[in-house]
């Protein structure tokens, strides 16, 4: 590994020091090995990776550390946060000579874990490994994991689960609530913390007239493109509170996330949720308060001679939001369903096609699929308002009338994957690797690997249908 540390040159105030502390009879869940060889990790640092995914080998050049932050949770403000069960146990370059994170979570409790017991359990944490491959694999900016260990120790939740750890890579743990904790607790550290999250993070911003409102254009545009992102694969975060966004907009911390299946924008995949607040539909709108409230905590940095003006151009960078989302999902969704862009036609039609998915219940992946082998008849099998879908077509085929149709086609192969993580699929993986056995968890990573292609020897049917409708969705509770 090449070090970069960086996080400990920040004001100790913002970060305390402390060891992991391992889990009883630690061992091996799953290893990332194409991972590490990105992030240049030697032959023998592969060789320790369970020592190293159990807390139970540090470096000597990084001294673990958690983070302190605060943020809004659910829409209300809730103090202090903090990483209350990880630890930040080595910053790294990897092969493009960027600087990952690695992150030890269920490394036990620390100053900020509050009533927590500062681990986390076998099942939630192969849910974040599971997503962070596949969102990756998708294309979608997103932390990823190095590798997961599992143990003999008991930690209790709503029952009694198994103790297990996972080393999470990201390109930044500095989340939108880092700013709030400094305005609330430390204002005088903002400009140098500011300051380093620009060069760390946003070098390019440092030319700019003004540095501080390109930075804040950035981590805007970066966000809304995430978030195009999730829309267009069905991902549903679950807990997209304001310490649970970085500022370069690469998916973190998503525990109750899924998957859509049936098209519901509605879908509440978070069962602790009560009023919805982070549905699939709701995700542009609240990043975009998040990011709102956010920019407020720029507002301190203006010059006292400027600060009025300094004020509107924050708010007025927020207006690269929506353009920037829409342009994102509007070319995604284009793709996704072998259209062009440039018609003017294309969009509507899209939203259409999303109607009939929603109204018929229609699952969002396998309904893409069957639009892209033009398999019309089959989905209008599936109709109960069979009118609806000739409409549909009929723009359809009109809007494809003389347009370059192969490359189109191409086009869709590349948007519309042949496997997403299937609640369904994530729970078979855990109950096998709750009972030792990982050979699930290791099929789901091969599968999820290549999403794009068609892997007839590794797949099962269940992985390209959601479950019956008369059988209970699977659960999903916040804890973890
Ligand atoms: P999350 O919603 O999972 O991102 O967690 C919100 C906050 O609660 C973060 O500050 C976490 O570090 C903390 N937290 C969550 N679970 C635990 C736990 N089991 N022990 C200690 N802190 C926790
Ligand atoms: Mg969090």
């Amino acid at each position: 590994m090449q070090f970069n540390s960086r996080y400990p040159s920040l004001n100790s105030k913002l970060y305390h020091e402390q060891m992991p502390s391992p889990l009883k009879g630690a061992k091996a869940g799953h290893f990332n090995a194409a991972l590490a060889d990105e992030l240049q990790w030697s032959e023998d640092e592969k060789a320790e990776w369970v020592e190293i995914c159990s807390g139970q080998k540090t470096f000597p050049e990084f001294h673990p550390l958690a983070m302190v932050y605060a943020g809004h949770q659910f829409g209300q403000w809730a103090g202090q946060l903090g990483d209350g069960r990880g630890l930040l146990i080595a910053q790294i370059l990897n092969k493009n000579n960027q600087t990952i994170d690695l992150h030890l979570k269920g490394a036990g409790s620390t100053p900020y874990s509050r009533m927590g017991d500062g681990r986390a359990v076998l099942r939630s944490v192969i849910r974040e490994y599971l997503a962070g491959h596949a969102l990756n694999a998708l294309g979608v900016p997103s932390s990823n994991s190095v590798g997961f260990t599992t143990s003999e120790q008991g930690v209790q939740r709503e029952k009694l689960e198994l103790g297990a750890m996972m080393l999470r890579t990201s390109d930044c743990h500095i989340r939108l609530g880092h700013f709030e904790w400094i305005n609330q607790y430390q204002p005088e550290l903002l400009k140098e913390f500011t300051e380093k999250c620009i060069e760390w993070h946003y070098p390019e911003c440092l030319k700019a007239e003004n540095p501080i409102l390109a930075f804040a254009t950035k981590v805007i545009q970066n966000t809304a493109i995430m978030i195009a992102k999730w829309q267009l694969v069905g991902f549903a975060h679950g807990v997209m509170n304001t310490d649970n966004l970085n500022i370069t907009g690469s998916t973190l911390d998503f525990g109750p996330y899924g998957f859509m299946e049936r098209f519901r924008p509605n879908w509440i995949n978070n069962h602790s949720d009560y009023n919805g607040r982070y549905t699939y539909q709701n995700q542009p709108s609240i990043a975009h308060w998040n990011l709102w409230n956010w920019l407020n905590h720029l507002i301190p940095l203006a010059t006292p001679e400027n600060k009025e003006q300094f004020k509107q151009d924050l708010a007025d960078s927020l207006e690269h939001f929506e353009p920037t989302f829409l342009e994102y999902y509007t070319h995604g969704l284009c793709q996704k369903l072998g259209l062009p862009s440039f018609h003017k036609d294309s969009f509507d039609c899209g939203m259409a096609f999303l109607r009939i998915l929603q109204t018929e219940q229609l699952d969002y992946t396998d309904s893409f699929l069957r639009l892209q082998r033009k398999e019309y008849e089959a989905i209008k099998d599936d109709c109960l308002d069979r009118r609806q879908f000739e409409d549909f077509l009929a723009q359809y085929e009109s809007i494809r009338t003389n347009q370059e149709t192969d490359e189109l086609d191409g086009e869709m192969f590349k948007a519309n994957p042949v496997y997403i993580l299937r609640n369904h699929m994530a729970q078979t993986a855990i109950e096998l690797a709750e009972r030792g056995d990982f050979s699930e968890v290791d099929r789901l990573f091969k599968l999820l690997s290549q999403p794009f292609i068609k892997q007839v020897d590794l797949e099962k049917a269940e992985d390209l249908a959601p479950l019956p409708s008369d059988v209970p969705e699977v659960m999903v509770s916040c804890s973890s």
